[in-house]
């Protein structure tokens, strides 16, 4: 037990690049998170890649949106958001800051055939554009998901009209 929470603890790393400061997350946001601890660049542009965020609970939830408000005056950007934090965004008003960029999203697709599961990156402008003031939003799947293990054709995994619910525009 106490190997699989050590292995499930949120890791973080941060690089600074010409681009700002990416922030990478894996593991549980759970209330083992200490987002204290973590040195945030003086950068003005942050990255999130979270495409490996796995559970979340509502003590996670917390110190995540407390850690948003502590870092002013940045620009957000969340890359590869994982399933587990596209259901937040969609659940949770305020769970992004204000003003953040999606830039790619996973969505799961399951393979009816062998009963195998893949998840699909969708990228802002490709796969999907958000709504803005003047333009509905677009989601526009790949047309063919193929299963990797047996060559079926896969479906995506999600309730659409509640999975890109967050892609609306909100005034
Ligand atoms: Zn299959």
């Amino acid at each position: 037990m106490a190997n699989s929470e050590q292995r499930n603890k949120l890791q973080i790393s941060v690089t600074s690049t010409k681009d700002g400061a990416i922030f990478h997350l894996s593991g549980f946001l759970d209330e083992n998170v200490r987002f204290e601890s973590v040195k945030v660049p003086p950068l003005v542009n942050l990255i999130f890649d979270l495409g490996e965020v796995a559970l979340i609970n509502s003590i996670g939830i917390r110190s995540w949106v407390n850690w948003m408000k502590s870092m002013r005056d940045r620009s957000f950007t969340f890359r590869n958001c994982s399933k587990a934090m596209v259901d937040q965004i969609n659940i949770l008003d305020g769970f992004l800051p204000p003003g953040s960029f999606v830039e790619s999203f996973y969505v799961p697709y399951h393979c009816d055939n062998c009963d195998g599961s893949e998840k699909v990156l969708f990228r802002q402008g490709r796969e999907f554009e958000k709504g803005t003031a003047d333009r509905a939003e677009r989601v526009a799947p790949p047309a063919n998901v193929t299963c990797v293990k047996c060559g079926g054709p896969m479906v995506m995994d999600v309730i659409e009209s509640k999975y890109f619910r967050f892609l609306k525009y909100r005034r």
